[in-house]
């Protein structure tokens, strides 16, 4: 593969051939914006779709290839250095708008919004990019209004969308999108390069991109994260303790206290931030008058508007955690299995939850394949059940009664 500089490539951790085609698309932009035509700009387009499995770095990808298309760097695009780069990663520049949201949905007004924005001419001259982070989240409402954008795109407008896989979009989007699909990158790959970015031993970071299963963020958050470690030795501890019926329903309970606690921490600091910055902008706290610790006429309804969204997100979050336990304890039977089916233990080495080998192992003897399949299948269950709004508590307590079952 051609040499790409590092740059700001480097943070797409084990996806060489997504680093090779879009560093190929930047160079074609910059042949665009030097009005070439025919093959040197045939790798660009005015719509990307970006997907791959959680934590394989969709967003990083996009926002890489954002500050590639706006680096100023004369030799190659994406140095990773200058201003532009260092903006459009950061989420400051005036060219590169960023839509991360940390809601169940995304709605028609937003988008129009965006719409509207993408619309503008470039200030810097090169390109206008939207870079939408959880586009499968789009209603279909809203997903209509973008696909009109995207049919008749202004000229120097760019929009990236990330979702989890193609089927997360409307098929018209789809069309319309070039499609950059990542994979999960492998362990190796993530303990290389954790260990050279963030000087964590390998040996550990290795340990934890297993157990994270190739998801990046959630192999930072258990280097580094405590809540995390916590929940993940909750959610292992949950299969040694289903055989007594009284132990099982209490293991349920902290399970889903151990995922409320993982997702407070999250949520409290970016609760406190916003809340605070709301108040800055609505003047409370200000000036010596009376009404001045009220803050100005109206402020109470969108502060309340602004407490709703955070209960919603608190929501999303505290699923999330679990949803990340109950993965936890499927990679769990996971390795039970590979266990039964090699019982001399050559399996060891490709085990999600190495530091549990003993208790993977006591499992595998105790039962049989067909149980340990049984018990993978009442974890999906629960997950599905959550996924579905089921109350968790009740989704976790019914999982721990089947995998007692056997
Ligand atoms: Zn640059």
């Amino acid at each position: 593969m051609r040499d790409q500089g590092g740059g700001l490539w480097s943070a797409l951790i084990g996806q060489p051939g997504a680093v090779e085609r879009l560093h190929t698309a930047a160079e074609a932009a910059r042949a665009v914006l030097a009005d070439q035509t025919g093959p040197a700009v045939a790798a660009m387009t005015h719509a990307w779709l970006f997907t791959g499995p959680p934590g394989s770095g969709r967003s990083t990808a996009a926002r890489a290839f954002a500050a590639a298309l706006q680096c100023s760097d004369a030799y190659a695009p994406g140095c990773g250095q200058c201003q532009d780069c260092h903006t459009a990663i950061a989420g400051t520049h005036p060219d590169v708008t960023l839509v991360a949201t940390d809601q169940l949905t995304i709605g028609v007004d937003l988008t129009r919004g965006l719409v509207l924005g993408a619309a503008m001419s470039p200030s810097r001259r090169r390109w206008q990019v939207i870079v939408v982070e959880d586009a499968d989240r789009m209603t279909e409402g809203a997903a209509n209004v973008l696909l009109k954008a995207i049919e008749e795109p202004a000229p120097r407008t760019v929009w990236m969308l990330c979702a989890p896989s193609t089927q997360d979009m409307l098929p018209t989007i789809l069309s319309r999108c070039r499609h950059l699909a990542l994979r999960t990158p492998s362990p190796d790959a993530i303990a290389d390069a954790l260990s050279a970015a963030e000087g964590v031993e390998r040996a550990r970071a290795y340990g934890a991109a297993q157990a994270a299963q190739g998801h990046i963020g959630r192999t930072r958050a258990l280097l580094h994260d405590e809540a995390a470690v916590a929940g993940r030795a909750e959610a292992l501890k949950l299969p040694g303790e289903v055989a007594d019926v009284g132990r099982a329903l209490r293991a349920a309970q902290r399970l889903v206290d151990a995922a409320a606690a993982e997702a407070k921490v999250l949520n409290d600091a970016l609760d406190a931030k916003e809340t605070e910055e709301l108040k800055v902008a609505l003047g409370y706290g200000q000036g010596k008058g009376a009404g001045s610790a009220r803050g100005v006429a109206g402020s109470v309804g969108i502060l309340k508007e602004l407490e709703t969204k955070q209960k919603r997100r608190a929501t999303r979050t505290q699923r999330d955690a679990l949803d990340r336990a109950l993965i936890d304890i499927a990679a769990f039977y996971r390795d039970v299995l590979a266990q039964q089916f090699d019982p001399a233990g050559t399996a060891a080495l490709g085990l999600v939850h190495q530091d549990h080998a003993q208790q993977t192992g006591a499992v595998a003897a105790r039962s049989t394949p067909e149980v340990t399949l049984r018990r993978i299948e009442a974890v999906l269950e629960a997950r599905k059940a959550i996924a579905a709004n089921v109350a968790p508590l009740l989704a976790v307590e019914s999982m721990a009664m089947a995998l007692r079952a056997g």
